[in-house]
């Protein structure tokens, strides 16, 4: 009788998973602790893929770009308090990325919480995460924890993606309920992200701006990519005939080498361009806000500017023609304005952007192929550059300073959605965490090219990798430290300078340290081979690249956002 009564329950925590695989969710990114060590343990006893971190911003940073590639939210599980605050990065730059997340967080008791009687793990977390993601709930009781996944899981992926966090009480994993009940209470998302389809005057008045356009250029940014709206997207490009400009995460959504692409002309085609349709793009810092030098004369472009989320319109310059929707409803609204015999731009704008190719790829080639020793960033990534040509499949993973500039420009994408970098921060410590979701979520080989400054904020990951034997190869241009290996203590004192590490560290033995293979290299012939033996293999590998310690510059490109002493001598 006692067996048939323990049957007819259910409690919080088969709730959570119940919930989470009714919505097709099968993966949790974790760091174990109290109170949730139980709810991890019996996810993976439920058939849920759940993935161990070192810290928590790992696990996080890996949970939103789960989101990235799936369109579904990634799920972040944590502790509370101090390993709360670690998931709490992770997620708001989920949310500033508009990636789809949900940081589910165990959390002391609401009484003791709520008269600051000092509980273990104290803090108040549901109103330090509100200012940090799209929405933020608490689930008390366990006939609500369906209804609040669903809600997590809606306010995650509808509109603009972002993240959101779930508090979770500790009393509320052990409560009971009636097992009936509680699978009727249970909710199944229908149609979580619906289309939003473009008010038809809108689209009017966008395809009046590209008719009347002489100079038009499209920017594809990461809004685009996430859409996977990709035949589509080609589809007008291509018919438009407009040439492109790919930003760093939508390089590869139609191949670097396609002839529209303006990518290697990039500064000449912002200057020039009387008409620019901005899809999924925002006009924030990485595009100069959209005025500025880059973007020659002032008032001398229109901008059509498609976007899911009605407040991004005018937030740096206004727009004349907003297209609010989704990615894809907006460009097929568009494509059946234009019909079959669209005028496609005139010869002389796309001839001169082509011109200007030509002389920057010839430019680059020349550093390419040099023979450096020790290696400096061009002839480091030329090996790469060919692997990535050769091996399409491969998702990149890439952070630092001069090591993310370089690497975006040098490295050619052939496929949507395989770069993956650091985003609209700029944060550095990513590398890791995308590295194992990518691996995680698609099966793919991955290559993660990182700074060896970068890759110290998440090195630990390294473990991770190799305790899961994830397909990651990880390469880190190794130049001694932060932007260069060579300042020095300008007070004359034995410490070393602020921005340099260990010289000649061997990153390569960490990797070995945990069953990994570790290799050193010196050259491109040697980087190369240590590259396509890994993915061959697809055994987590650590290539410890060799770089000349002089070789970056301050900031890699943004030296500028520098703030300058006008006290110091540089
Ligand atoms: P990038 O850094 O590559 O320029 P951003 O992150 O700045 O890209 O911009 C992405 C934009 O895409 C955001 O403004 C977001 O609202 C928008 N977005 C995300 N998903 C969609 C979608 N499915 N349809 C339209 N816009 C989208
Ligand atoms: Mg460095």
């Amino acid at each position: 009788e006692g067996q048939d009564a323990l049957h007819a329950l259910t409690d919080g925590f088969h709730l959570i998973i119940d919930a989470l695989k009714l919505n097709d969710i099968n993966n949790i990114y974790n760091v174990p602790g109290i109170p949730i060590t139980d709810l991890g343990r019996l996810a993976q006893a439920e058939g849920m893929r759940v993935i161990s971190f070192r810290h928590e911003q790992h696990a996080g940073y890996a949970a939103s770009i789960a989101g990235y590639l799936t369109k579904k939210p990634g799920i972040c599980l944590t502790v509370s308090a101090p390993g709360f605050l670690n998931g709490l990065t992770a997620l708001a730059n989920a949310t500033t990325n508009c990636f789809p997340m949900i940081l589910i967080s165990g959390s002391s008791e609401r009484e003791i919480v709520d008269l600051q009687q000092g509980d273990y793990e104290e803090m108040d977390q549901l109103a330090i995460a509100r200012p940090h993601c799209k929405a933020a709930y608490r689930v008390l009781h366990a006939e609500d924890i369906g209804i609040g996944i669903a809600r997590a899981i809606r306010a995650a992926v509808s509109g603009r993606p972002g993240g959101v966090y779930l508090d979770l009480p500790a009393k509320l994993l052990a409560q009971t309920m009636d097992a009936e009940e509680g699978r009727r209470s249970l909710v199944k998302v229908i149609d979580a992200a619906p289309r939003q389809i473009p008010e038809p005057k809108a689209v009017e008045r966008a395809i009046d701006v590209l008719r009347g356009a002489k100079r038009p250029l499209i920017i594809l940014g990461k809004g685009a990519a996430y859409a996977q709206a990709d035949a589509t997207i080609r589809n007008f490009v291509e018919t438009s005939g407009i040439p492109y400009l790919p930003m760093s995460m939508a390089k590869g959504l139609l191949p670097d080498d396609h002839p529209q692409s303006a990518g290697a002309a990039r500064s000449l085609a912002l200057k020039e361009a009387d008409a620019v349709v901005l899809i999924g793009a925002r006009l924030n810092w990485l595009l100069s806000h959209g005025k500025g030098k880059s973007w020659g004369q002032p008032g001398s472009k229109k901008f059509v500017h498609i976007d899911i989320e009605p407040r991004e319109m005018d937030s740096n310059v206004p727009i004349d023609a907003p297209l609010v929707g989704d990615v894809e409803s907006c460009l097929e609204a568009l494509l059946a304005q234009m019909g079959s015999n669209w005028q496609t731009p005139p010869a002389d704008w796309t001839g001169k952007l082509g011109e200007r190719k030509e002389t920057n790829i010839a430019k680059m080639a020349t550093k390419l192929n040099k023979n450096s020793a020790p290696m400096d960033f061009h002839t480091a990534l030329a090996p790469l550059r060919r692997i990535i040509k050769d091996r399409p499949d491969v998702i990149l993973v890439n952070e630092g300073a001069n090591t993310l500039d370089l690497t975006r420009g040098i490295i050619d994408m052939y496929a949507p959605r395989h770069r993956l970098d650091v985003g609209t921060w700029g944060v550095m410590g990513v590398g890791m965490g995308s590295a194992i979701a990518a691996a995680v979520e698609t099966g793919k080989p991955v290559l993660a090219i990182e700074g060896d400054s970068a890759f110290g904020f998440c090195g630990m990951e390294v473990e991770t990798i190799c305790r899961y034997n994830l397909p990651v190869c990880v390469v880190i241009f190794n130049n001694n430290g932060i932007y260069r290996g060579t300042d020095i203590n300008p007070s004359g004192g034995s410490d070393v300078a602020t921005t340099v590490f260990v010289p000649d560290s061997r990153y390569e033995m960490m990797m070995e340290a945990f069953g990994g293979v570790g290799a050193y290299a010196t050259t491109p012939d040697e980087l190369d081979q240590a590259v396509r033996q890994a993915l061959e293999s697809g055994k987590p590998t650590l290539v410890n690249a060799v770089i000349d310690p002089a070789a970056g510059t301050e900031s890699g490109n943004i030296g500028s956002l520098n703030p300058q002493s006008a006290l110091t001598k540089k």
